[in-house]
């Protein structure tokens, strides 16, 4: 039975009571979800728009980063969550077969696959979902959040769960409570991309392309002054469906070459447009001329231009870039990763691989400092602004996600508040409950 009391002052029904609430249903947040269900808790999941995957899908990003080492010889090193999620995609033909980038590997995906393949998976897992269904605060009480306002189609109304995992991206939950955060490197933020698929393309001429020949095209064709291409180094990828291709080429910029802020509505509906006008552009140069693409058509871009950071929470833990660049094993990992530093900046595509060897993202980076029923996952976790740069992509997000959903359960069944929680205690619990971490097969 729904709790149809009102929150005082706020006038609002209380429409749900779950033990877990889990706000952003991108890599993170589903996993997040997947794991508190399967532990047997109520979970409600929040998600603005009407489908799960978040920069993943709405943004069009369509690659599973982060599964495999770097080196001459990449092999798939991270599972848990992102290998079942993996193989769900492969059962439904949704992915193609692990594509080069640079030293290491990534996995093109279907994005209506990976919807589909989401809803079921929580399906499965029990957890109840909410699709266009928008988070605007979080209240606390002695300490912990005690409830929050949320608004879809209908109105406002409240939901008071017992915890919360804030997986929206933006750290919307720990920045609605005034908990710090930060912006990027002294406020400066990656340069955002709009993604767009092109379709009609020679396939068998494309795959026998040179990625650096695309490049050297592009550069070619931005210097005639015939186009207008601001980024050189740009990333073409085939997918699943016959004949199409994921195009990562744009970098959206002011004329000043100033980054639009992804929290800021001006600057994004700058992005959006820019985005969709680049992505054109880029379009066009490759119709005219790359050979591959001289029969090709745009299929769509992005559901929203793809943003690659915004805030990060200041959590108990950090991951440096020292940790990132030296390979640091931790003994509290959440996850570990192999992914590159990739760091897209105003002016160049800056790319550190770590040779055979990966890091570890500690469980702290997850939890805001001193929080009691609150963590975060996902790209909003607290991290430098380099080691960000590798650490946000979708196998990591999954592990970050998965551990944080088992993690609130720890939380609630043990009675332990979030802050206390060690990584190390986190995997004992995963393992004594059946769920996988990364390292697990
Ligand atoms: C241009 C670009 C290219 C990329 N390329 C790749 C790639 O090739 N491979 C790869 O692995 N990774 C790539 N990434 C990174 C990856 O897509 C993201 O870092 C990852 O999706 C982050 O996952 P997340 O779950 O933390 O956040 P998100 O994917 O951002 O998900 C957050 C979710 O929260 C929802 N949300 C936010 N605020 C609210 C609110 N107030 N109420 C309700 N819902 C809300 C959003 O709608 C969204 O669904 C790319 C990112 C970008 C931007």
């Amino acid at each position: 039975m729904p709790d149809t009391r009102t929150v005082p002052a706020y006038n609002v029904p209380v429409r749900h009571s779950p033990d877990v609430c889990v706000i952003g249903a991108g890599p993170a947040g589903l996993s997040a979800a997947i794991a508190a269900s399967r532990l047997g808790l109520s979970v409600l999941l929040i998600e603005k728009y009407g489908f799960c995957g978040g920069a993943t899908v709405a943004g069009l990003s369509g690659t599973i980063c982060g599964l495999f080492s770097s080196g001459k010889w990449p092999t798939q090193i991270v599972f848990g969550f992102a290998d079942e999620f993996y193989s769900a995609l492969r059962v439904r033909k949704g992915v193609t077969l692990p594509v080069e980038f640079g030293r290491t590997l990534l996995v093109p995906h279907d994005s209506l696959v990976w919807k589909e393949t989401a809803d079921d998976l929580l399906e499965a897992s029990g957890c109840k979902i909410s699709y266009h269904t928008q988070f605007i605060k979080a209240f606390e009480e002695d300490g912990r959040i005690s409830w929050l306002l949320l608004k879809d189609p209908g109105g406002q109304f409240a939901v008071k769960p017992r915890f919360v995992i804030d997986a929206s991206g933006d750290a919307e939950v720990v920045h609605s409570l005034s908990l710090p955060t930060s912006f990027g490197k002294d406020g400066q933020v990656q340069t955002p991309t709009m993604i767009f698929k092109m379709g009609g393309v020679d396939m068998r001429a494309f795959l026998a392309m040179d990625p650096a020949e695309i490049n050297t095209l592009v550069r070619k064709a931005h210097d005639s002054g015939a186009y207008r291409l601001p980024r050189h180094h740009v990333y073409l990828f085939p997918l699943p469906n016959m004949g199409e291709v994921l195009c990562n080429m744009t970098r959206i910029t002011f004329p000043d070459g100033s980054v639009p802020i992804g929290t800021c509505a001006e600057d994004l509906t700058y992005a959006e447009i820019e985005g969709r006008r680049q992505a054109r552009e880029y379009a066009r140069f490759l119709k005219e001329q790359v050979k591959a693409f001289c029969y090709s058509y745009m299929v769509e871009t992005g559901t929203q231009i793809g943003i690659r950071q915004t805030r990060s929470i200041r959590g108990k833990g950090l991951l440096t870039n020292d940790a990132v660049i030296n390979a640091k094993k931790d003994k509290n990992a959440v996850a570990h990763s192999a992914w590159p530093i990739e760091l897209h900046q105003s002016e160049k595509v800056h790319i550190h691989y770590l040779e055979n060897d990966f890091y570890d993202i500690p469980f702290e980076t997850l939890i805001p400092k001193d929080a009691v029923n609150l963590l975060v996952a996902g790209r909003c976790m607290s991290a430098e602004h380099e080691a960000l740069a590798s650490a946000r992509v979708t196998a990591q997000c999954f592990g970050m996600g998965y551990g944080a959903g088992a993690a609130s359960g720890l939380s609630l069944l043990e009675n332990i508040p979030a802050h206390a929680i060690s990584g190390r205690q986190l995997r004992d619990w995963m393992k004594e409950h059946n769920l996988k971490n990364t390292n697990e097969k």
